[in-house]
């Protein structure tokens, strides 16, 4: 019975995708049965993985009925690692899906039949706490929240556990967090030593150990369709993702 991640945060370019992708690529090459779900209409998770942005059916054809979760499993640049790319008209889901009467379920439903068959499945979702956001989170069994080690880390972080904690209680009481990650951390700068120490005194216990260093490799590995533990396996970034797998498989 797979273990289901949801990567979320409502902030855009705060690593969830990079992240999605390699903590699956890991895993993957650890010989577990993985699914990386693209939750995001812009697709990025798809293409990162080396598949086109317009491949269908995908998870949009999923949610409408046009095509089953088995139906929309494609392979991809990783050897093992199954992905459900996001679907020619994803982004109209967001305007759909709040039309169908109990659409919170729906992403868990349709996955349903899926969650024999894998180990791990991450859902990789968009920068909002809109419809597809509240799919996944209740589709999840736990939640990963990228923080980029950035000025306003904090901001917003408050408002993301108090809408997890109310998922939890209204929807899917199974919901946990299983960290916080930081992301694109320099440790060069006062700015992000003075972060990091502010997100763990703020959130104790909840941030992971391993924190993703800035690093070229990972930015870049993307354009290749590879996840940069894949791109290039010596690098801090691969280096960091392959930590970071271990802690949260270490986790439960
Ligand atoms: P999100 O999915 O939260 O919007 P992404 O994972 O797409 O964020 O990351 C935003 C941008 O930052 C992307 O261009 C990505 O390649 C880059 N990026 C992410 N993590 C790193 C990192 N550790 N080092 C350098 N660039 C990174
Ligand atoms: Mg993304």
């Amino acid at each position: 019975m797979a273990t289901v991640y949801a990567i979320a945060n409502q902030k855009g370019g705060v690593g969830k995708t990079t992240t999605a992708l390699n903590i699956s690529a890991c895993i993957a090459e650890a010989g577990y049965r993985t699914l990386l779900v693209d939750v995001d209409p812009q697709a990025n998770a798809t293409v990162g993985l080396g598949i086109a942005r317009t491949q269908s059916p995908g998870l949009y054809e999923v949610l409408t009925g046009e095509a089953t979760a088995e139906e929309a499993l494609t392979d991809c640049s990783v050897a093992g690692l199954q992905v459900i790319p996001a679907g020619a008209g994803l982004a109209g889901a967001n305007v759909e899906l709040p039309r169908i009467e109990g659409f919170e379920q729906r992403v868990r439903e349709r996955l349903q039949p899926l969650r024999e068959r894998f180990q791990y499945i991450l859902l990789d979702c968009p920068p909002s706490l809109g419809p597809l956001t509240v799919g996944a989170l209740v589709a999840a069994d736990r939640v990963i929240v990228p923080v980029q080690t950035e000025y306003f880390a904090l901001e917003g972080l408050a408002g993301l556990l108090d809408t997890l904690a109310l998922i939890q209680r209204e929807l899917n009481p199974r919901l946990t967090v299983a960290g916080m990650l930081l992301t694109m951390h320099d440790n060069r700068t006062r700015l992000g030593r003075d972060v990091e120490r502010e997100v763990r005194e703020h959130f104790p216990d909840l941030v992971f150990s391993t924190v993703i260093p800035r690093n070229v490799r990972v930015g870049e590995a993307p354009s290749y369709g590879l996840p940069v533990t894949h791109h290039d396996p010596h690098s801090a970034g691969a280096e960091a993702y392959f930590e970071l797998a271990k802690e949260v498989a270490a986790r439960g």
